[in-house]
């Protein structure tokens, strides 16, 4: 089978009946940058630069998430790459940063709230992304987004730092798109006011599930409730899904559920337009999505939510995946 999926590593994701979903991959740091196969997905749909941060003593300069940056950029050869800006706290820390104990970090003070709080990290970040879209295309995601006012005070530090650029003739592209993760239950409810101002949607469904089941990602004792399968993190999808589709943006997936085999029938039946994952598990990914019609997809999802209980869906996604083993 592996040799099987090596087959379609060059190829592209298009369903039975012609949908095409883009396989693109993440990635954290120059190593893994180095190591990128570009020619075997549609982008990178996630850089998470906190690894950057985390591999130092002291703040990453300017200078040198340019050069990680710049590298992807030319790396990607035209393909799209979305470089998350830092998401730090959480699970996450880097000893400099000196970042308070929390009882509980991952309610804290983590990701866009610290780039909003220490704004000169996030414009030293924001330029360096900036300089770097001029090499590639290059796109800006927040992550943790939970109301349009940290969407507009983001977008604002972007647009100052373009217009600092630009007093410095530095190059840039002028055309960067700039979308937000959707993570947390209230971006869901929000996304259809967050979809008029994102250029696209990324679904962290690592983040979203714990949210929405309010079950710790980490946590041993309660992985039974964390599933991407719960049917309230479905209709969440649903609503992202749509919503995104009907202000005219794109939505990826870019957390683990985006490589579970068994949730390709889903994700497809959702509309989803993107899936990022680890790189070993593309070539997979691809071949279900190449074996599958999108009508077949979409019937699936209609009987799915007529379910009751995320067994009973793992259940029957166990069965139809049946036939691919
Ligand atoms: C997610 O939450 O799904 C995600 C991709 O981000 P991270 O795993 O880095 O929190
Ligand atoms: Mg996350």
């Amino acid at each position: 089978r592996r040799e099987l999926f090596e087959r379609l590593k060059n190829e592209r994701a298009v369903t039975i009946d012609g949908r095409r979903i883009d396989i693109c991959v993440n990635s954290g740091d120059m190593e893994s940058v180095r190591g990128l196969d570009m020619e075997s997905c549609d982008g990178v749909g996630l850089f998470r630069t906190e690894f950057l941060y985390m591999a130092q003593d002291d703040y990453p300069t300017e200078e040198f998430q340019y050069e990680v940056y710049k590298e992807l950029a030319r790396k990607a050869g035209g393909k799209e790459v979305i470089i998350r800006t830092l998401d730090i706290g959480g699970d996450k820390q880097a000893d400099y940063m000196k970042l308070p104990r929390e009882q509980n970090p991952f309610l804290g003070y983590r990701a866009i709230r610290i780039s909003l709080d220490r704004t000169e990290i996030f414009k030293t970040q924001l330029r360096a992304i900036l300089r770097a879209s001029a090499y590639g295309k290059v796109s800006i995601m927040f992550p943790m987004i939970v109301n349009l006012e940290e969407l507009r005070r983001a977008k604002t530090f972007v647009e100052e730092c373009k217009w600092e650029l630009d007093k410095q003739d530095i190059p840039y592209d002028t055309e960067i798109r700039v979308g937000i993760m959707v993570e947390t239950p209230a971006a869901v409810l929000l996304s259809d006011k967050l979809a008029e101002e994102a250029d696209f949607f990324s679904i962290g469904t690592n983040d979203l599930i714990q949210y929405i089941t309010a079950t710790d990602r980490m946590n041993e004792h309660t992985q039974y409730l964390y599933k991407s399968c719960n049917l309230s993190v479905l209709r969440a999808v649903r609503m992202v899904a749509e919503n995104a589709h009907r202000a005219g943006i794109p939505v990826g997936i870019c957390g683990e559920a985006a490589s579970d085999e068994r949730m390709t029938y889903i994700w497809l039946g959702l509309g989803i337009d993107e899936l990022s994952m680890v790189p070993s598990q593309a070539s997979h990914i691809k071949y279900i999505v190449k074996h599958i019609s999108q009508k077949e997809a979409e019937k699936t999802v209609q009987k799915v939510f007529e379910m009751d209980a995320a067994d009973e869906v793992e259940q029957y996604l166990k069965e139809r995946m049946a036939d691919y083993e």
